[in-house]
């Protein structure tokens, strides 16, 4: 088998290669051959640390693996990131593994890609200003996959500590868009596309917020009880999302679900979109939603591109087990 250390994973994979990764996970999902394992994340009892697998098998890709990792909230005062993820690949046809990768800059690369793929498909014609609320460590990757795969030329960004723009304020720059902090009201009236990356319980942008043609990726939901937008949004938006069963359970829809003021069947695979055997976002939706609740499979995909990218290029290390 081949390791590939987490040092070596930037140099090895960029925001192109992730969406095409991730794309292709999506559809073969939604055309029925891969599936998402059920979720394991416990509670440890340990350094207050939360730990799980995610996993699954993609049949046309012939690509089998699982990630585990977790959460460590005492890490960075070792000098370590909190979240720590490594991902296991699999020979599908003999079960033995065939590579070690370090999955910490893969979770953010992949979640990026989630959110720039539905921007690609979802965005109202002409979108020009994309808005992004939270300024955290995703948020980043989440602007410059968003950034690369669409042309905008504004960026407005709300966080609740509005210190933390000055990382996104760098990003934007990079691109050659224009970049503005705004207020919650602004931020939902004026961005086309909008992408939500925060903790939050509860919450944050409002239906009356939002007005006109709006694409919103609803990326940090991934948790029982984590909220960012309100249900009415969801209630009124034509939803996609990567994988229904977590949408509804864990994901951004899983109030307005609960709540009856939006049936699970009307929430739509992106996967289907990618195939084209979804319109996607019609001719008459003002609203499009994409909860992304991330998955196995985006994990195992990014995972791949790295494997292979590695092999060919020598970074590879061999090992026996
Ligand atoms: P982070 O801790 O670095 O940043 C958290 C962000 O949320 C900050 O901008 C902070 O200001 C904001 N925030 C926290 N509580 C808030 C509240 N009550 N109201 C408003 N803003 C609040 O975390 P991160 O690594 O950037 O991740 C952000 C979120 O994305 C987390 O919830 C994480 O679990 C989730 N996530 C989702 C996926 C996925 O696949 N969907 C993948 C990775 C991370």
């Amino acid at each position: 088998m081949i390791v590939v250390s987490e040092r070596d994973v930037p140099a090895l994979i960029d925001v192109g290669g992730a969406f095409d990764a991730v794309s292709a996970a999506f559809a073969a999902m939604a055309s029925g051959e891969a599936r998402n394992f059920p979720v394991v994340r416990e509670a440890l009892g340990h350094a207050d640390a939360l730990y799980g697998f995610k996993s699954g098998f993609d049949r046309k890709a012939l690509a089998l693996g699982v990630k585990s990792g977790g959460y460590w909230p005492g890490n960075a005062k070792r000098d370590l990131t909190n979240h720590q993820s490594t991902v296991i690949l699999f020979d599908a046809d003999t079960g033995q593994p065939s590579a070690l990768v370090g999955g910490n800059h893969l979770t953010a690369l992949r979640t990026a890609a989630a959110s720039a793929i539905s921007i690609h498909h979802l965005a109202p014609p002409g979108a020009r200003t994309l808005g992004i609320l939270g300024a955290g460590h995703q948020a980043r990757f989440q602007l410059q996959a968003a950034l690369a795969v669409h042309s905008f030329d504004r960026v407005i960004a709300w966080n609740r500590s509005p210190e933390k723009l000055s990382s996104l304020a760098k990003v934007a720059a990079d691109h050659g868009a224009a970049f503005a902090p705004v207020d919650l009201p602004t931020l939902g009236r004026e961005a086309d596309v909008i992408i939500t990356i925060t903790s939050s319980f509860a919450p944050i942008l409002m239906d009356a917020h939002v007005s006109g043609p709006t694409h919103i990726a609803c990326m940090g939901t991934d948790t029982i009880g984590k909220q960012e937008v309100e249900p009415a949004l969801i209630a009124r938006a034509r939803c996609f999302t990567d994988e229904v069963a977590q949408s509804v359970t864990l994901g951004e829809c899983q109030h307005a679900v609960a709540a009856g003021a939006k049936p699970a069947a009307e929430i739509t695979e992106i996967g289907a979109v990618i195939n084209a055997t979804h319109p996607g976002r019609g001719p008459d939706d003002v609203l499009t939603v994409f909860d992304g609740t991330g998955v196995g499979l985006q994990d195992i995909a990014v995972a791949r591109a790295v494997a292979a990218h590695a092999v060919e290029t020598g970074v590879a290390t061999k090992i026996d087990l």
